[in-house]
C-alpha cells in the first residue's frame, strides 16, 4: 500500500509568497488538507501523512526527515509561486539528480488540466532543482514539488481567490498521485466500482460552471425543499441540479408586466405590433422580423 507524504510549504512565521491579499502558507495548507482527504476518501490502497496540518513552521530538513522516517513511497511538496508580479502559470519540479520524473510529470499534467477548467493557465513546464526537501527525499522515494500559480500575478491571483480553483488544484494533485502510484478507486456505497469514463460532476462544480448566483436564483424559484436542502449541504447531485434547470427552462415566463414597461407594452399591443401575450418571453430574430414588418405596415 503506497504511503504518500504531503508537505504544504512554509507555515508559522514563514508566510511564503505573498501578493494580492493572498499568503502562500494559508493556501497550500488548504490544498494539502484537501489532497489528504480526497486520497483517503476516494482510493482504497493508500496511506497519507503530512508534514503539517496547521499553521506551524517546520524546517526544510525536518520535513524531509519526517517523510523518510515514516517510510514514504511518495513525497509531494505543495507550493505557490511569486516573482515580480508579471509571471504566471504552473510548474512542477523533481530533484536535479533524480532519474524518476513520473510523479513530477503526472502532477504537472493533472494540475494544469484541472485548473484550466476555470481559466487560461500558462504551462511553465517540467523542471529540476536542488530544493532542500527534494534533496532530502529523492533517494528514498518518488519526489516532486509543485508550484501551482503565482500569488503576485493579478491573473493567477484571481483564480486562486476562487474556492473551486483551490479544489481543482487539490484534485490535480490527487489525480497525479493516483496515476503515478496506480491507486485503486474505492467502490461506491452500493458496492459497484466507480466506472472510469463515466462523467461524475460534483454539485459545486456544476454551480460554478453555470454561475453560482444565477444557479442559486433558479434553485430558489424552481427547486423543491429537498433540492434546496441538498444544495445547502453540498450534496445536490447532478441529475437533480439538471432537473431544477430543466424546470426553469420549461417554465412559463411570468405574465406580470414590469411597471416601467406597462404603458409601452399596452400601447404597442393596442396598435397590433405585439399580440399581448408572454410579455417577459425572449424575442427571437424571426419574431423581431415580424414586429418590424408590422411597424412598416402601420
Ligand atoms: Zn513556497
Amino acid at each position: 500500500m503506497p504511503r504518500i507524504f504531503i508537505d504544504p510549504g512554509h507555515g508559522g512565521h514563514d508566510p511564503g509568497a505573498q501578493g494580492n491579499g493572498l499568503r502562500e502558507k494559508d493556501l497550500v495548507l488548504q490544498i494539502g488538507l484537501k489532497v489528504r482527504d480526497l486520497l483517503r476518501q476516494d482510493y482504497e490502497n493508500v496511506q497519507v501523512s503530512m508534514s503539517r496540518t496547521n499553521d506551524t513552521f517546520i524546517a526544510l530538513n525536518e520535513r524531509a526527515r519526517l517523510a523518510v522516517a515514516w517510510g514514504a513511497d511518495g513525497f509531494v511538496s505543495i507550493h505557490l509561486n511569486a516573482h515580480n508580479g508579471s509571471s504566471n502559470g504552473t510548474e512542477t519540479f523533481m530533484h536535479s539528480s533524480s532519474n524518476l520524473p513520473g510523479l513530477r510529470n503526472h502532477l504537472q499534467q493533472n494540475i494544469l488540466r484541472e485548473i484550466r477548467a476555470f481559466g487560461s493557465v500558462t504551462d511553465r513546464g517540467l523542471k529540476s532543482a536542488n530544493f532542500a526537501v527534494l534533496r532530502g527525499t529523492y533517494q528514498h522515494m518518488r519526489t516532486a514539488l509543485t508550484e501551482s500559480l503565482f500569488v503576485d500575478s493579478q491573473r493567477d491571483a484571481a483564480l486562486l481567490k476562487r474556492p473551486e480553483v483551490i479544489d481543482a488544484i487539490a484534485r490535480g494533485h490527487v489525480l497525479g498521485i493516483a496515476a503515478e502510484f496506480q491507486l485503486v478507486k474505492r467502490s461506491n456505497p452500493n458496492g459497484n466500482p466507480i466506472e472510469e469514463g463515466l462523467m461524475i460532476v460534483r454539485a459545486e462544480d456544476f454551480q460554478w460552471a453555470s454561475g453560482k448566483e444565477r444557479f442559486e436564483t433558479v434553485l430558489r424559484r424552481f427547486g423543491n425543499q429537498r433540492e434546496q436542502e441538498a444544495y445547502q449541504n453540498n450534496t445536490l447531485n447532478v441529475s437533480d441540479a439538471m432537473g431544477v434547470l430543466a424546470k426553469a427552462i420549461l417554465a412559463q415566463p411570468s405574465q406580470t408586466i414590469p411597471e416601467t414597461h406597462r404603458d409601452a407594452w399596452e400601447e404597442l399591443t393596442n396598435r397590433g405590433i405585439f399580440n399581448g401575450q408572454n410579455p417577459n418571453h425572449p424575442l427571437t430574430r424571426a419574431q423581431q422580423a415580424t414586429v418590424i414588418k408590422r411597424l412598416e405596415e402601420e
